[in-house]
């Protein structure tokens, strides 16, 4: 899927479920797409997992890792429920480990496709293109300064991290 069609997919996916706002609550967004979630002791190496069958998901995250994280992880995995899951009746599954979540677009191997997507639209949908301009707009913040990197980061409740990545995919950092 192009980048133009994930940012329009993500920003759909809010609009329906009425979640368009700072912070997107993405809690409500899983529900609403009939999603259910728990959090689970998974180790230290799994981040979450997303179980499909037919029209209903649920999504499990590691309960010990800290929110900012949790939030990104269940974005990812509701990311795979939209692209990725077949709505059949054979119930697929979904693994997550740390290690998926850093691969990008300069991952090269196809099978990697699939999590590059999941993170781009999770990362879209956490951190939606217009609602991340209208609040660096709003509060005249200076993307030069790692301060303003950070309050953006609160404001939409990811990892300073998250947010770095997220400007410069957007190209708003220079
Ligand atoms: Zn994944």
């Amino acid at each position: 899927m192009s980048k133009e069609n994930l940012e329009s997919r993500a920003e759909k996916t809010l609009r329906d479920t009425d979640t368009y706002r700072v912070p997107v609550a993405i809690d409500i967004v899983a529900q609403r797409l009939n999603l259910t979630m728990s959090a689970a002791p998974l180790g230290e190496k799994v981040s979450g997992m997303l179980v499909v069958m037919g029209e209903r998901g649920a999504i499990g995250y590691n309960s010990s890792h800290p929110r900012v994280r949790q939030r990104f992880t269940i974005s990812h995995e509701i990311a795979h429920y939209l692209l990725h899951a077949k709505k059949g009746e054979k119930a697929q599954l979904f693994i997550d480990s740390s290690v998926t979540f850093r691969r990008d677009e300069n991952s090269s191997a196809g099978d990697d496709r699939d999590e590059v997507e999941a993170n781009q639209l999770g990362a879209a949908l956490l951190m939606p293109k217009g609602l991340v301009q209208q609040e660096v707009k709003r509060n005249e913040l200076d993307l030069e300064d790692e301060d303003a990197i950070s309050l953006l980061a609160k404001k939409f409740q990811v990892s300073a991290a998250a947010m770095s990545n997220r400007l410069a995919n957007l190209r708003m950092l220079r």
